[in-house]
């Protein structure tokens, strides 16, 4: 029988966390009385979280393993979820425990009274550093000035969708994803659940500066286009000002001659803040560029290694011909 909910949990070298998380979960969608699955996507872990996957999985056939080939990334991690996903409710959790799994039955209550999507939004975040508290409020303030698409503050992908919503998503095959946006972009009946973010229950962040810098483009470059009418604007203000300033010169040097040769600083001065700001504008341009280029080369989100836990399904079916003849 098709499962009713079906719970997303991305996870990559969660070897400390995943069968607590896997206990805890499943006390949770015990309760809720209806049938559930449990669908781990592991995301390239590189420890033993897939092995510990498999053997929950040989004895509970909830638990699903979805295993790519290396890290692809978290929003990629929670797409190949929604993928796989058969339930009519879908819910996306980390696997840290950050997000407490007793919210999904507050999720579930909201989702039966006819809401599509429900997401959860932070009141507080606990046992993080205050630099990543203090950088995330600010881009999510930076992204939702500089969008159109009501992309709710303070939110993050711990969320239930639809299946109809689910559907429209897995249509969306844009590269660069930054998955909380494209729930907001797409619409329908929206609502949220207030939490507590809790500590990470072990381990550490799997979101490096690196990767939160890059997460952060995507999710503006996505969603605006605002970076790049800024470069006009900054454009059109320096051309101005060089105006302006080109004025000032010629009177210099037509009435007062004599005060035209010292001015070495103020070339120097000059160029190097223009040609920085050039710099810095044509990155803006690049890093649109480069995500034009991804998406023309049109290659798969991910790759699946193996599945677990899809029996007589035709994801197997697929791969039911291939012989690994070693
Ligand atoms: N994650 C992933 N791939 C990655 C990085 C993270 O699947 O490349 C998973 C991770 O295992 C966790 C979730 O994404 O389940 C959120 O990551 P994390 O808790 O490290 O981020 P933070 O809460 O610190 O922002
Ligand atoms: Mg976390």
């Amino acid at each position: 029988m098709k499962a009713r909910y079906s719970v997303i949990v991305p996870m990559f070298n969660e070897e400390q966390v995943i069968s607590v998380t896997y206990e805890r979960l499943k006390k949770v969608m015990d309760e809720c009385g209806d049938t559930y699955e449990l669908v781990f996507v592991n995301d390239g872990s590189r420890d033993r979280s897939v092995q510990m996957i498999r053997e929950i999985s040989d004895r509970d056939e909830c638990v699903k393993l979805i295993d790519f080939s290396r890290n692809f990334g978290h929003q990629v991690a929670i797409t190949a979820g929604m993928d796989y996903a058969e339930g009519q409710a879908v819910v996306v959790i980390d696997a840290d425990l950050q997000d407490p799994p007793e919210v999904i039955l507050q999720m579930i209550e909201k989702w039966k009274e006819g809401y599509d999507v429900v997401y959860a939004k932070r009141l507080k975040r606990r046992g993080e550093t205050m630099f990543k508290k203090v950088t995330a409020k600010i881009f999510y303030r930076l992204l939702s000035s500089m969008t159109s698409v009501d992309i709710p503050t303070d939110t993050g992908d711990f969320r239930l969708i639809d299946r109809k919503v689910c559907d429209v998503l897995r249509g969306l095959k844009e590269k660069n994803r930054y998955v909380r946006g494209l729930v907001s972009w797409v619409g329908f009946k929206q609502t949220m659940v207030e939490y507590e973010r809790e500590e990470r229950f072990a381990g550490e962040t799997k979101y490096p500066l690196k990767k939160m810098i890059r997460f952060a483009l995507d999710g503006i470059t996505s969603f605006s286009h605002k970076p790049l009418k800024i470069a006009t604007y900054v454009g059109f203000f320096l051309s101005f000002s060089s105006f302006i300033y080109l004025f000032f010169v010629l009177f210099q040097r037509i009435f007062f001659t004599s005060w035209t040769v010292p001015g070495w600083a103020s070339i120097v001065g000059v160029n190097l803040l223009f040609n920085g700001i050039v710099l810095m504008l044509l990155g803006v341009i690049g890093e649109y560029i480069g995500r034009i280029y991804d998406e023309s080369k049109d290659r798969p989100l991910y790759i699946v290694s193996e599945t677990k836990g899809y029996h007589n399904d035709e994801l197997v079916d697929r791969r039911k011909d291939y012989k690994d003849v070693r």
